[in-house]
């Protein structure tokens, strides 16, 4: 017989507990003031790296704990309650280290996954450019052969919109390799590319709706001179790139059940104190069943994403599996939408304003149906994995 167990192993409630005592008392305090002023949280950055949270995900080889996707999904989900920002920087430690963790070779390995562990450094992932975001296919950034040197290769280009690209020391960087019209997925292959080369900068940088505080931005690339030792996997190895972003379906889905989670708190605390008609907004069935509604979908948003990490830390991000890790990034973010903007019209005209946090929560959460493949993408995954049989019930 086979048993499904639905607790989290007692290491990652150690983890969970120990995390939420950290962002109970270093971020939530700070995540208002990260909002206005737009600066870089380092103090919350020296947070994590003091408690071991910046190498969760990372093998134990490179200075990492190993507690792969589950454990970081387990963490952000704790910070998410009260920053996106400090989310994010969670999650900044997996997306650009994926696909070296996948293929890189042990030099790869040792030389930019420890300081990402240990905290001396930090990386971007360069995937999407000005015409192609959805469809990374259309990308123009180009790696050809450095003519002056065989084991070298000259890159060109735009990446925008990048998180972290100001504070990156190192960047994952996908280029057509092939002719730049090329829709084959081998003309595209992925490179390490350092801040500190010459023709690397940084562009423009955005001014954003939300999750304040850590960069979105231009990358620039002019004639960088790329060592073919910092290419990851093969050249024409695309393939990483989705492989990548499939294992970080539920780190994504994590950011926005954490948003839910302290949305709805926050609310629930409020109605059960606000006087309305001779009670309190609480006692209203009409609110009481938005507050129902919000906490069924956050426990389901919660089930198919450890599923989605447990899947993902079993090397199940491949095609098969693809429907049950887009579903939870699906689910989970169009939740922390709902919820926020739940949260909002619970408190009511307070909770418009500046005082309460549901504000920030409602503008922080709508990037999460944006990024790492929108709420649109996922969907086309889903139904394809429908239509082909990959997600079938019989
Ligand atoms: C805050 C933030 C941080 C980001 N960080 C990074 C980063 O670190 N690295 C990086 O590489 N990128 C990053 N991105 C970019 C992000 O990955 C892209 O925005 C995303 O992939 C969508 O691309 P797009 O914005 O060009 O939208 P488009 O592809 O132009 O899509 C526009 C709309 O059309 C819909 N659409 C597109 N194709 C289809 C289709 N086939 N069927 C139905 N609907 C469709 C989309 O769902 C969307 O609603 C970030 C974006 C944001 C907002």
């Amino acid at each position: 017989m086979t048993v499904v167990h639905f607790d989290l192993p007692d290491e990652l409630v150690e983890l969970q507990a120990s995390v939420r005592r950290l962002a109970q008392d270093k971020v939530a305090p700070r995540a208002r003031e990260i909002d206005s002023t737009g600066e870089y949280p380092k103090d919350i950055f020296e947070a994590f790296r003091d408690a071991g949270l910046l190498g969760l995900c990372l093998p134990e080889s490179v200075g990492g704990s190993g507690a792969g996707i589950l454990g970081l999904t387990v963490a952000i989900e704790e910070v998410a309650k009260y920053s996106q920002t400090a989310a994010l920087m969670l999650l900044l430690t997996r997306l650009p280290t994926g696909p070296v963790m996948m293929a890189g070779s042990e030099a790869q390995q040792q030389r930019y996954l420890t300081g990402i562990a240990e905290g001396t450094q930090r990386a971007g992932f360069g995937l999407s450019e000005p015409q192609a975001g959805s469809d990374v296919m259309g990308m123009r950034t180009r790696a050809v052969p450095d003519p002056a040197n065989p084991d070298s290769w000259v890159l060109n280009g735009t990446k925008c919109w990048m998180s972290g690209v100001v504070q990156a020391d190192w960047y994952t960087v996908f280029a057509k390799t092939q002719d730049p019209s090329s829709r084959a997925h081998d003309s595209i292959t992925a490179f390490i590319v350092e801040r500190s080369w010459e023709g690397v900068s940084v562009g423009r940088t955005d001014h954003k709706m939300g999750v304040r505080g850590v960069d979105t931005g231009e990358l620039v690339l002019e004639d960088v001179h790329v060592p073919a030792e910092n290419v990851i996997g093969e050249v024409g190895g695309f393939r990483l790139a989705m492989l990548g972003l499939n294992a970080m379906r539920p780190i994504v889905a994590a950011r926005g059940i954490g948003l839910a989670e302290g949305a709805l708190m926050y609310a629930t605390e409020y109605v059960k104190g606000r006087q309305a008609f001779g009670a309190t907004i609480a006692d209203f069935q009409g609110i009481q069943w938005e507050i129902a509604k919000c906490a069924v979908d956050i426990e389901a948003a919660r089930l198919l994403t450890y599923r989605a990490a447990t899947l993902a830390d079993e090397g199940k991000f491949t095609k098969e599996y693809v429907p049950f890790l887009s579903m939870a990034k699906y689910h989970a973010t169009e939740l922390a939408v709902r919820a926020s903007g739940l949260a909002v019209q619970l408190l009511g005209a307070a909770g418009y304003m500046e005082d309460h946090p549901t504000e920030l929560w409602y503008r922080d959460a709508k990037q999460l149906t944006i990024v790492e493949g929108t709420s649109q993408v996922q969907l086309g995954l889903i139904a394809r994995g429908v239509l082909n049989g990959d997600l079938w019930w019989d």
